[in-house]
C-alpha cells in the first residue's frame, strides 16, 4: 500500500531545498506545486513580513469524500542550520547529509509522511474525512510561523502534528518556557588604582547565580543560566554583565514561580551592591527582558485524537507509546488556540546535529500509521 519509491523519491527532493528558518521560500514554492498536484487548495498567509521570513505559512485543504469534523494535520517547512547545499544520501535504507549539514528531517520526514498519506488516500480511494494542513515557517526560531497563524480558519477541532523523533511515540504533553535576558549594571572603576570607587556586575552575577536553583528542579519543571558576558579588561572593574537564561515546566503555576526566584535573588544582590565616593552613593540597577516562549501543552489520556491513534496503531499491531517532549513545539501553540493536537513520531533521529538520519522502513511505518488514523477519523 505504501510507496517505499515515491518516499525515497520525495524525501530526496525536499532534503535538497535548503530552506533555514526565514529562507524558506523554494521550499513553500515546491510544496505549493506538489499539494495542488494532489488536488488540494494551497493558501498562504502574511506572516512571513511578520517574522522577518522570505515565505509565509501555508494552509492546504482536501474535501475529503466522507461526512465528518475535519482533522488537522500540521509540519514546518524550516530546518535548524548548517543548512546549505544540503546533500541527501541513502546507504542501506537510512538517509544522512553528505557533508558537514543537518539533514532536515526535522521536519521534512513529516511533510513527506503527509503527502505519502495522502497519495494513498487517493489511489485507494479509501474514504477519509476533510484534511486542514498547516506547514508553518520560523518554527526553529521560537515557533514564530505558528504564533502569525489565523485560528478562526480552521474547522478542526483536533489534530496532529509530525514532528518529533522515534517510530510509534505520541507526545501529549510538553512543557511552557521563559526565556530571559537580564543585564547587571553595576560601576567601572580601575582595578589596581580605585578598586574601592567601583561596583563589580561580575560579582553580583555570580553570587546570585550561586543562590539559584537550576538544573532539574522537579519532574516537570528545570531552569538553566545558559550565557553570561560582561567586563571589559582584567584592570577593570567590570561595570556590566548580561545573564541569558530559561525555565520550563509542564505546571505554568511552577513556570511563573520558578522564574520569579531567579529574578527575586538578581534584585536582592543587586540591591545590596552599592559604594560611596565622597559624598555620592552609587548603586547597581538590573534590566530584564522576559519572554513568554509558549504556553504548555497537555491532551488528556482519553481524548479522541489518542484513542483514535491507539486503536491505529492497534490495528497494526504496534502499540503506541505516550511519552512527554522536553520543549515546545507549534502543537503547543495549536492547543493554546482549543485545538487538541498531539505530536506523532516520524522516524528523525539525532535532529539538530551533522549526524542527524532517519531510516525509509521508519517513514514508511509512520506514513502507514497516519494513514490507518485518517481511515479512522
Ligand atoms: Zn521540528
Amino acid at each position: 500500500m505504501i510507496n517505499r519509491q515515491r518516499i525515497i523519491d520525495e524525501f530526496t527532493c525536499q532534503a535538497s531545498i535548503d530552506s533555514p528558518s526565514f529562507k524558506e521560500a523554494a521550499m513553500a514554492e515546491y510544496l505549493e506545486h506538489r499539494f495542488k498536484q494532489l488536488g488540494g487548495s494551497v493558501e498562504f498567509d502574511d506572516a512571513g513580513a511578520v517574522i522577518g521570513s522570505n515565505s509565509n505559512n501555508m494552509i492546504i485543504r482536501f474535501s475529503g469524500n466522507k461526512v465528518g469534523e475535519p482533522l488537522l494535520l500540521s509540519a514546518h517547512m524550516d530546518t535548524v542550520t548548517p543548512a546549505e547545499n544540503v546533500e541527501p544520501v541513502l546507504n542501506d535504507g537510512i538517509f544522512t547529509s553528505a557533508g558537514a549539514t543537518i539533514l532536515g528531517g526535522d521536519d521534512k520526514s513529516g511533510i513527506v509522511e503527509i503527502i505519502e498519506a495522502l497519495e494513498v488516500l487517493h489511489e485507494q480511494q479509501i474514504p477519509h474525512v476533510p484534511q486542514e494542513i498547516a506547514i508553518t515557517i520560523g518554527e526553529e526560531q521560537g515557533l514564530l510561523g505558528a504564533k502569525q497563524l489565523d485560528f478562526s480558519q480552521f474547522k478542526a477541532k483536533q489534530g496532529l502534528a509530525l514532528d518529533t523523533r522515534g517510530i510509534d511515540i505520541v507526545i501529549n504533553r510538553a512543557p511552557a518556557a521563559n526565556r530571559f535576558t537580564i543585564d547587571i549594571i553595576g560601576h567601572e572603576a580601575h582595578a589596581g588604582v580605585c578598586p574601592e570607587q567601583g561596583i563589580s556586575a561580575i560579582q553580583i552575577a555570580s553570587r546570585a547565580i550561586s543562590r539559584m536553583e537550576l538544573g532539574r528542579i522537579d519532574a516537570e519543571t528545570t531552569a538553566n543560566i545558559g550565557t553570561i558576558h560582561g567586563g571589559l579588561a582584567s584592570n577593570i572593574i567590570p561595570g556590566r554583565v548580561s545573564l541569558r537564561g530559561e525555565v520550563r515546566s509542564h505546571n505554568i503555576d511552577k513556570l511563573r514561580e520558578q522564574t520569579e526566584a531567579i529574578i527575586t535573588i538578581v534584585e536582592d544582590e543587586v540591591s545590596r551592591a552599592k559604594v560611596t565616593i565622597g559624598d555620592e552613593t552609587k548603586q547597581a540597577t538590573m534590566a530584564l527582558e522576559l519572554h513568554e516562549d509558549f504556553s504548555p501543552m497537555l491532551v488528556a489520556e482519553d481524548a479522541p485524537i489518542l484513542h483514535l491513534i491507539q486503536a491505529a496503531g492497534a490495528a497494526l499491531q504496534r502499540p503506541q507509546k505516550i511519552e512527554a517532549a522536553g520543549g515546545g513545539s507549534d502543537a503547543n501553540i495549536f492547543n493554546g488556540h482549543g485545538i487538541e493536537m498531539v505530536i506523532m513520531a516520524t522516524g528523525m533521529e539525532k535532529v539538530h546535529t551533522i549526524n542527524e538520519y532517519i531510516s525509509v522502513d521508519d517513514m514508511v511505518k509512520a506514513s502507514e500509521l497516519l494513514v490507518e488514523i485518517i481511515r479512522r477519523a
